[in-house]
């Protein structure tokens, strides 16, 4: 490692190792052959240390399995940047807070991309480190920038980025750990990056999610590291609409995502409002 990754920054290292359990199943829903490599010691670390909250010893579950969350979440966002990239005017996919994903390699995609990778400079250092000597599929460049920062758009730009072409922009796993105004300052400036029609995906958590008993020791562990989760939001496709993106939300387990047969817990239904959610959005630019 060349540089110490902090607290949010290890959570890519825990999303990379959810990846390489998952890769390792027989009913995988995906393949990421570098996860393994990408999550190192600490990624699986964290991980037992979240299934001993979620599968406890003794007794049965009783917390909803957040592995196979983010299982059928990098599934769910495998297929919007596969159905991207077939469309024929998308030029460009940026993942904002790109972590330890690795689509870039696992992935096919057309000539006609240009495929950016925003993250800080620690952890892009990391993740370079660890993928010494693999290609890319793709034309990847990355964007050593913090999102916070008042210029990440020029960084983005110096990388070839260009906002009068179409794009497809993912933010996976990022918004939980943004206070609520950077969240929609966030979301403005993506907007303005996007012509009209490009296309965006994103997930959230509702507020009862957050405060859902069964999930503090969750919470107190991510908390513990150094990152609490600080946003949450019960009308994702509403908090969208405001930044000019009109998006579709769907729960793990229901809707699109329903075919994966992964999720064992209950989906709740739209009358049970202070069930924990934790939403997948896909929509595009106005
Ligand atoms: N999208 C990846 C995935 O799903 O595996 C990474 C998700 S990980 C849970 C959160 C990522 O957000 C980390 O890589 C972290 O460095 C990045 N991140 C958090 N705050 C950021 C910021 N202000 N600017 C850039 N990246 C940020």
């Amino acid at each position: 490692m060349t540089r110490e990754l902090d607290a949010v920054g290890r959570t890519a290292l825990l999303a990379a190792a959810v990846r390489a359990e998952e890769t390792k199943r027989e009913d995988r829903l995906f393949e990421d052959p570098y996860a393994e490599r990408l999550a190192g010691e600490i990624g699986f670390e964290l991980l037992e240390v979240l299934h001993g909250i979620t599968y406890p010893s003794t007794g049965t579950r009783t917390v909803y399995s957040v592995p196979d969350h983010v299982g059928i979440r990098t599934r769910f966002f495998d297929g919007f940047l596969r159905h991207a990239a077939t469309v024929p005017s998308t030029r460009q996919i940026v993942l904002g807070a790109a972590g330890m994903d690795a689509r870039a390699y696992r992935l096919e995609w057309p000539d006609r991309i240009r495929y950016f990778e925003i993250d800080r400079p620690a952890v892009l250092e990391y993740k370079e480190s660890r993928l010494e000597g693999v290609r890319p599929r793709v034309d990847r460049r990355t964007v050593a920038a913090d999102l916070l920062s008042d210029s990440w758009e020029d960084d983005l730009e110096a990388a070839g980025y260009d906002p009068e072409l179409p794009s497809a922009w993912l933010l996976e796993g990022l918004l939980y750990y943004l206070p609520e105004p950077e969240v929609h300052r966030l979301l403005d400036r993506v907007a303005a990056l996007m012509v009209p029609g490009s296309l965006i995906a994103s997930d959230v958590c509702n507020t009862a999610a957050l405060a859902y008993p069964e999930w503090q020791p969750m919470w107190d562990m991510i908390e513990g590291w150094g990152c609490p989760a600080l946003f949450s939001c019960d009308d994702p496709e509403e908090l969208f609409a405001k930044h000019g993106l009109d998006m579709r939300a769907v729960l793990p387990g229901d809707g699109e995502t329903a075919q994966y047969n992964r999720w064992d817990d209950p989906v709740p239904s739209p009358s049970q409002t202070d069930a924990p959610r934790l939403y997948y959005v896909h929509g595009k630019r106005r």
